[in-house]
């Protein structure tokens, strides 16, 4: 196996220390060159930004904001937007690096890319995010367009978020660009499913997951951690399917039922109240302890770095399906191999945003809108092929189902640089 040295190479727990060891372990299985090694293990671009704004009692505040784009080898970029106070360049570089294998591991012609902004937006207006997401769009404007890099929505953004970085760049071109974003408005050139398409994605491999390990819907318990963009989409696609949902979190605290949630009235109290925190359908739980909850299935679906060394050997679920990017640090994936967990990784499992995304902008280009049937049909048969595509990779090789992943991605986009060739 090569090692990597750059600028940037990080030793302790981050995202950016664990999408490096995976791409360690992918590159020593595939044999990587060392020089192509380190070249996937950087970006190729990045543009670091201040974000003044100027804030509704007339003071003014100053915001970080990043661009990470981490390969262009097979398209534009593309990977979504991030406003959290927990934004960091290294954060946002193992995102956009995770996108890159995202992409390829699916088949869409990307390369892979993420943004930040270092913001808690639950403490702005909406005119201030408003304002502060038209100036990082007029920030970024040189390196972004419909074939350049393709921000979409991410933690702490939404469709009103790209509805504003669309309509900045097109007022700054002086034309409508429509393919310039992805996860816009369906009013905007949106794609019907699009909202839906993680989590709709996560449950299709989940579903294939559960029955490559024996596990019917019908007497299957899961857990989902998240209530936001993916986790709640995916525990009302998961008690559709038939699985009892005994327990969901948010940032707030979590909720449990052993004999299961109802997740369309716990859905109609976070409408009514914010959080999960008061269902009267369940009882109060440690946002922590649902992690290690006795249940077939666990579905972190919140941020990086959850599943760790510390807890991991807790873990009782017989399958994980990441719907975050990065929630399990490569500690905790080796135990839990060890005890025989399932872990279904993030660039697969989570890839129904960026497909559709893809549909979106292909739509978006075309002037030519597809039903919501044909967009949940053709993701359906996209993840499903992606699903069986990497559990065979990895029982030929005896490799995890990230390994495999991670490999089968890399080995698309190396090849793609190989045969490109090197400028100059
Ligand atoms: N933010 C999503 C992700 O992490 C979607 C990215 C996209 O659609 O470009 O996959």
């Amino acid at each position: 196996m090569t090692t990597v040295t750059t600028d940037s190479t990080a030793t302790s727990a981050t995202p950016l220390a664990d999408a490096r060891a995976q791409l360690a372990e992918a590159a020593g299985v595939l044999g990587l060159p060392e020089g192509l090694h380190r070249m996937l293990a950087t970006p190729r671009r990045e543009v670091t930004v201040s974000i003044p704004l100027r804030r509704d009692d007339g003071s003014q505040d100053l915001f970080i904001g990043h661009r990470v784009q981490h390969n262009f080898s097979r398209g534009p970029a593309k990977g979504g937007i991030r406003y959290s106070p927990n934004v960091d360049l290294d954060e946002v570089r193992a995102l956009a690096m995770w996108m890159t294998w995202k992409c390829a591991l699916l088949d869409v012609p990307y390369g892979g890319a993420k943004g930040g902004v270092r913001i808690d937006p639950r403490s702005y207006s909406q005119a201030e995010l408003e304002r502060v997401t038209r100036r990082f769009t007029s920030e970024i404007l040189p390196v972004i367009g419909p074939e350049r890099d393709i921000p979409a929505p991410d933690i702490g953004t939404d469709e009103q978020t790209m509805a504003w970085m669309m309509d900045t760049y097109s007022v700054n071109r002086g034309h409508t660009v429509l393919g310039v974003v992805t996860g816009k408005p369906v009013s905007l050139g949106g794609s019907l499913g699009r909202a839906s398409s993680t989590s709709r994605g996560v449950v299709d491999v989940a579903l294939a997951a559960l029955e490559s390990r024996g596990l019917k819907p019908a007497t299957t318990t899961a857990a989902v951690q998240g209530f936001g963009k993916v986790g709640r989409g995916a525990a009302r696609f998961l008690a559709e399917a038939g699985v009892t949902v005994t327990a969901v979190s948010d940032q707030y605290g979590a909720v449990a039922s052993p004999s299961g949630l109802d997740v369309p009235a716990l859905e109609a109290h976070v409408d009514a109240t914010g959080s999960v925190v008061g269902f009267a359908g369940g009882d109060e739980l440690d946002g922590a302890e649902l992690l290690e909850l006795d249940v077939d299935l666990l579905v972190p679906a919140a941020v990086e770095g959850v599943l760790t060394r510390d807890n991991a050997p807790r873990v009782r679920a017989k399958v994980v399906v990441e719907g975050a990017n990065g929630p399990t640090t490569p500690d905790a994936d080796a135990i839990m191999a060890g005890n025989d967990v399932l872990v279904v990784p993030d660039i697969l499992a989570n890839a129904g945003g960026v497909v559709v995304s893809y549909f979106e902008w292909v739509q978006a280009n075309q002037a030519y809108w597809w039903t919501e049937p044909e967009v949940e049909a053709r993701l359906k048969q996209r993840m499903l092929g992606a699903w069986e595509a990497v559990s065979d990779y990895a029982t030929q090789r005896e490799l995890s189902l990230r390994t495999a992943a991670t490999a089968m991605a890399v080995e698309r986009v190396a090849s793609a640089h190989t045969q490109r060739g090197l400028y100059p």
